[in-house]
């Protein structure tokens, strides 16, 4: 289901492709610079799993670069421009034919880029989506919290510092407000760490529930796609 580990004969004409879209960007002193990639793998691959012998469903490589500014003042933080993004992802969809976008990197020009296209899209900032996440997600103070680092721990837990974790203070930080009043980067925001919300509080547990709760939404949207 991987579409990179097939060999080109055993490839489908009729598949719904499925794009992760990430970011290398700084997730707390904890947590990998890959986070949002690597979530949005673990959807993907759910999502297919779940659909096999129903749906022909391929995941393609991920796209580890996003629009990236807010973390910029930090080691790690690699960006593109909105652009390049939009160029990259429906060139991709030209050439594969039906593709869902599946996004778990939430800067805002991140997302506005990839509504732009048009393509379907896993939209977690949509409220329908949101209200059914877990309450840090929902609050907006959340980021490498733990609703992310829960999701990490689920599937490479090897990746999460957990001494570092352990001894982060929970920080409020309203994101969404933050934003709205013209911050644009994690200090001006207060998360000299690069994080809010509860890091402490993360648990691979807590990561498969949320796993299965993005699997549901990303199942629902491919069954639309290929109808
Ligand atoms: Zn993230």
């Amino acid at each position: 289901m991987n579409l990179g580990d097939l060999a080109y004969p055993d490839v489908p004409r009729d598949a719904v492709h499925l794009l992760p879209l990430g970011a290398t960007e700084p997730h707390g002193p904890h947590a990998p610079l890959s986070t949002d990639t690597l979530i949005s793998v673990g959807i993907c691959k759910r999502a297919a799993e779940q659909l096999e012998g129903e749906i022909h469903v391929l995941v393609l490589p991920a796209v580890p670069y996003g629009v990236t500014r807010y973390g910029s003042a930090f080691p790690g933080a690699v960006s593109i421009g909105e652009e390049t993004l939009r160029s990259l992802v429906t060139e991709v969809a030209e050439t594969v034919g039906r593709l869902v976008l599946v996004n778990s990197h939430f800067e805002p020009e991140q997302v506005e880029t990839l509504r732009s296209t048009g393509l379907p899209l896993l939209d977690l900032t949509r409220r329908k989506n949101a209200e059914r996440l877990t309450e840090e997600f929902r609050s907006g103070s959340c980021h490498a919290g733990r609703y992310e680092t829960s999701l990490v721990l689920a599937d490479r837990p090897e990746l999460v510092h957990a001494d570092r974790m352990q001894v982060l203070e929970e920080r409020h930080v309203d994101m969404p407000a933050a934003i709205r009043a013209g911050q644009t980067d994690f200090v001006a925001m207060g998360m000299d760490e690069a994080y809010c919300g509860s890091p402490a509080d993360s648990s691979a547990e807590e990561g498969r529930e949320t796993f299965e709760t993005l699997t549901e939404m990303l199942v629902t949207l491919i069954r639309e796609v290929a109808a």
